[in-house]
């Protein structure tokens, strides 16, 4: 029975001993675990860390806000006023605009001279041009009013001029006839336009003159231009062609009721090459064109 008993208690040391060792491990070995394994466990079981979601940061600083500038509006500049009641006051070398309106609805605040003046004369040198400064009028048929030196003779924006100039040589070279800019064609003082207005012919209407802080006379951008073509007057040319130049016909015959003045097929206004080019295109009058770059509705325009 002892003999049993110790051959058992064999036994079980030895299955007890030999299930320990199918691990392959021999006892008390310390087992380091390598840290790859670790880390993978980690990284597998590791709960992403995701940003919580949060409100787009304020800027700490907040800029200091730029005043918004004045937007450009087309026609209007500071020497123009849209009260119509206005008085010109008086004042020197105020600003041009080459698309600046002057006309019943858009007055010209001020009764002096506008910058950028210059002697027709100066520009126009060559000698199919017949300038008629006012001085070399016949006092009797005076109808410029001299009020300063300056006065006696006939003037014009220089930008204007200098592309007057171009288009006058083209028509000379395709026609061969001069051409004449009389006294009063070009830049006209106030107290000249005024006394125009007062004299007009009442029964034409819309009439053919302006009072004097609303003809674009005042800005030495408008010019009367007479071909010397043997007594015709005939400018088809010029409305054909002048938009090449900067210019267009200011007061054509089919917008009378816009521009509140009759036709002139004399008078042509400068407004640089770019608008002049699109006016001709779209077939507007200035009020018109001005109207449309400022996005407003045509027929809003008020009507002569
Ligand atoms: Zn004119």
């Amino acid at each position: 029975m002892v003999v049993l008993l110790a051959v058992l208690a064999l036994l079980i040391f030895l299955i007890v001993h030999g299930m320990k060792g199918d691990s392959g491990e021999t006892p008390g070995k310390t087992v380091t675990p390598t840290s790859a394994p670790t880390e993978g466990v980690r990284e597998a079981t590791a709960t992403p860390t995701v940003a919580a979601p949060t409100a787009t940061p304020e800027p700490s600083d907040s800029p200091t806000p730029t005043p918004e500038p004045t937007p450009y509006v087309y026609g209007l500049c500071s020497s123009v006023t849209l009260d119509q009641d206005s008085e010109p006051v008086d004042g020197d070398d105020w600003e041009i605009d080459y698309l600046m309106l002057v006309n019943w609805s858009h007055r010209l605040k001020y009764k002096g001279n506008p910058e950028n003046l210059v002697r027709i004369d100066e520009v126009l040198t060559a000698d199919f041009y017949t300038i008629q400064n006012p001085n070399t009028v016949n006092k009797s048929d005076l109808n410029f009013i001299i009020e300063k030196e300056e006065d006696n003779y006939g003037r014009g924006n220089r930008v204007a001029l200098e592309h007057l100039d171009e288009m006058c040589h083209d028509y000379h070279e395709a026609t061969s006839f001069g051409v004449k800019i009389s006294q009063t064609g070009a830049y006209r003082n106030y107290a000249t336009q005024d006394r125009f207005w007062q004299n007009r012919d009442k029964s034409i209407n819309p009439p053919r003159t302006v009072p004097g802080n609303a003809s674009e006379h005042r800005t030495g951008l408008g010019f009367d231009i007479w071909t010397l073509d043997g007594g015709g007057n005939d400018t088809t040319w010029f409305r054909e062609n002048c938009y090449k130049y900067g210019f267009i016909l200011r007061y054509p015959s089919d917008k009378k009721k816009i521009t509140g003045v009759t036709y002139e097929q004399w008078h042509f206004r400068y407004v640089g090459l770019e608008a002049a080019k699109e006016i001709f295109d779209l077939g507007y009058c200035l009020e018109e064109y001005i109207a449309y770059k400022n996005g407003e509705d045509l027929a809003s325009l008020p009507t002569y």
